[in-house]
């Protein structure tokens, strides 16, 4: 290395982290990330992805894209604007339009990406943003790269909101103003009020933007959370994810033709980063249209969410207030959090604990994600091992 100050920096800061215990160990998953994984050779039960349908490694999913890897090769060959929009591109956003009711879609690399690209390519310096203080940190970060000012409201607080869409709009500062919310909040499973939003939205003449990474595949009948209040017509910007509920990788923006026709000319991702592979494209169409044809997966993972809340609310910890799969067993204490995720996982649970900041302090919490692909055995032995550790440390 030849900065010294680089040198420095990094050493302070990662001993900083690691005296905290707030430095982060990755347990490499050693197969597929399916309803049991193995970490250091041993089997958990895996309550920690966001494989909500269990589609990562579904076999139509995994057939579709060996075939479009046969027939396209395994690279898109180019970013999207010069020569890297192949067909089965076009096809997928043509069919997410189709499965997310709007008129056009555009897909990128990532939910990530998406967020990177769509809201700075409409939002500038003199507009203002009104986001949601809970919102996802690719939110965050895309409301910065567009340098719009960044109003924040309180968590899913309607009041806040229109007190701020007013002073926004009555302060006579800003072109444009958007509001932007996830669809469904990540860490506790509650979800955006959607109608109140649009209401507010078109009192004040606001651009409406949900992030349903969570939502879709899960919400109104897999179609999101959009769908779920029947507001199809009333979002302007959807979206969603492909690597949640999905199973495989990337993202899409879903809404009016004229709007994806913008994207496509002025999104920087979109014009400086190579194309999702075929495969990828591939396995999300065959995702898209699993979801349209059935909802015996949706159906599945609703059955298995509500299973095993209802036996760890039984055992009596706190689930807080979830409405979606998203199940936090909610400890409060960080160091608690922490020794309570560990003792599962010794005994066979994989569920991730998550503390400030992720969360606020003192809500250290075990987030639990079963999926589609659980069993109820599977589910019955979690709960017994859940049993067994929370009366061990004296939390029920
Ligand atoms: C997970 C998530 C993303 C990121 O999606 P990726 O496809 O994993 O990049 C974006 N927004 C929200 C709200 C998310 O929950």
């Amino acid at each position: 290395m030849t900065s010294r100050r680089l040198k420095e920096f990094l050493n302070n800061n990662l001993e900083d982290l690691k005296d905290k215990g707030l430095y982060n160990v990755i347990n490499p998953v050693e197969g597929p990330n399916g309803p049991v994984i193995q970490i250091e050779g041993k089997q958990l039960i895996n309550l920690s992805s966001n494989n909500y349908l269990g589609l990562a490694t579904d076999e139509r999913l995994i057939n579709a894209c060996n075939e479009a890897t046969e027939k396209y090769g395994v690279g898109a060959g180019a970013v999207r604007t010069i020569n890297g929009t192949l067909d089965i591109h076009i096809k997928l956003e043509e069919k997410l339009a189709e499965f997310k009711h709007t008129e056009a879609a555009i897909a990128y690399q990532s939910g990530f990406n998406c967020n990177m690209a769509a809201i700075s390519a409409v939002m500038d310096k003199h507009d203002a943003i009104l986001s949601d203080e809970l919102n996802h940190a690719s939110i965050i970060d895309g409301c910065r790269l567009s340098k719009a000012k960044i109003i924040p409201f309180k968590h899913s607080d309607m009041e806040d909101l229109r007190a701020k869409a007013g002073e926004a709009q009555k302060s006579g500062l800003y072109n444009k103003i958007m509001v932007i919310t996830d669809g469904v909040f990540s860490m506790d499973g509650d979800i955006a009020k959607l109608p109140e939003i649009v209401e507010i939205a078109e009192e004040f003449d606001l651009i409406t933007y949900v992030d349903d990474a969570h939502g879709s595949g899960v919400l109104g009948n897999g179609m999101g959370t959009v769908k779920h209040f029947g507001l199809s017509e009333k979002v302007d910007f959807q979206i969603g994810t492909l690597s949640k509920a999905i199973g495989a990788v990337g993202g899409y923006v879903a809404g009016k033709k004229d709007l994806i026709d913008w994207l496509k000319v002025r999104s920087r991702p979109f014009l400086f980063s190579t194309a999702i592979t075929p495969g990828t494209a591939a396995a999300c169409m065959k995702a898209i249209e699993i979801l349209s044809t059935s909802t015996e997966l949706q159906q599945q993972m609703w059955e298995n969410s509500r299973y095993l809340k209802q036996g760890l609310k039984e055992l009596g910890f706190n689930i807080g207030e979830s409405e979606t799969p998203i199940t936090p067993c909610i400890i409060g204490d960080e160091n608690q959090t922490q020794i309570f995720s560990e003792r599962l996982i010794e005994e066979g649970v994989y569920a991730k604990s998550i503390v400030f900041p992720t969360v606020p302090r003192g809500t250290g919490r075990v987030r639990n994600m079963p999926t589609a692909a659980h069993t109820k055995e599977m589910l019955d032995e979690a709960l017994r091992i859940y049993k067994k550790v929370g009366k061990e440390m004296k939390l029920i």
